[in-house]
């Protein structure tokens, strides 16, 4: 299934967890894998702390620390920042499924990373049955 999420900023990071989790609800899947894959350039997906929203703003201002917008960067569309942030990042994440529900820490949600909203962006998701034998 594709998920879809409207950016409202150029950098943002936005918590996916519920629209995830109620895919891997819906599939009724016991033990498997989620696989969630990011087919842009310029964005991203990461598991990091969901409880504290601090979070998401510090890893937003170390990735512009790290990355400034103005360098002497060729690529002539302008965004080359957010290019090298959705390569940091990365494209993909895989997460097991337990007992019908994704496995994550107690602390940790999954976020979609926006490096050069605003737009609507998709993530796939693709949910499989994986039972251990
Ligand atoms: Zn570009």
């Amino acid at each position: 299934m594709i998920l879809s999420v409207k950016t409202k900023s150029r950098t943002e990071l936005i918590d996916i967890t519920s629209q995830v989790a109620e895919q891997v609800k819906q599939s009724g899947i016991g033990d498997g894998l989620c696989m969630l894959y990011v087919p842009h350039t310029t964005a991203a997906v990461t598991i990091n702390e969901s409880a504290d929203p601090s979070v998401r703003v510090d890893i937003e201002m170390v990735l512009n620390q790290i990355v400034p917008w103005e360098a002497n960067y060729k690529h002539l569309e302008g965004n080359s920042p957010a290019h090298v942030k959705a390569s940091l990042v990365g494209a993909s994440e895989l997460l097991a499924i337990e007992n019908g529900a994704l496995v994550l820490g107690t602390w940790q949600g999954i976020f979609f990373c926006e490096f050069d909203g605003p737009r609507t962006r998709k993530i796939h998701a693709r949910v499989m049955d994986a039972r251990l034998r």
